[in-house]
């Protein structure tokens, strides 16, 4: 998953909720959503920020802090998430590389079923930082389309 899904998927959640979104708290938000991945800037993409070590000290002060902070840490938490069904998280890096995620594949039409699996596995290195993101655009678009409105 890119940047650009990751920063929109919980930003259309946070701006579809009732009440009154902030800019600060979508960009609290956004940045906790993507912060995640400046693990690409070490050996392993999928390392140190995608464990549940350093995110849940963080999630548990985001409790008490509320408001931006708190929103920072479910971004965070959103990432983790998201990751979590487009490959694996190690979720105790870096006692252990081992990571986890859940497989859903649908098959079809002719012989619809659809397959669930928990999957283990090390998260694979990174070998290129190149960003296929055409799909992506459209949600960010839509994304701040929303904000647009949702922030008057
Ligand atoms: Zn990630």
């Amino acid at each position: 998953m890119d940047p650009l899904e990751h920063a929109s998927i919980p930003s259309l959640v946070y701006l579809a909720l009732p009440g009154e979104p902030t800019l600060l708290g979508l960009m609290a938000l956004v940045l906790g959503a993507i912060f995640p991945d400046l693990d690409a800037l070490t050996n392993e993409h999928r390392s140190y920020l995608h464990s549940l070590l350093p995110f849940l000290p963080v999630f548990l002060l985001g409790l008490h802090l509320r408001g931006s902070f708190l929103l920072f840490a479910l971004g965070w938490g959103s990432h983790l998430f998201l990751d979590f069904f487009t490959g694996v998280i190690p979720p105790v890096y870096p006692l252990s590389r081992r990571g986890w995620g859940l497989s859903i594949v649908v098959n079809g039409p002719g012989n619809f079923r659809i397959n669930v699996k928990l999957i283990e596995r090390y998260p694979e290195k990174r070998h290129n930082y190149e960003l296929e993101i055409g799909g992506s655009f459209a949600l960010i678009f839509l994304t701040i389309l929303t904000a647009i409105i949702r922030l008057r």
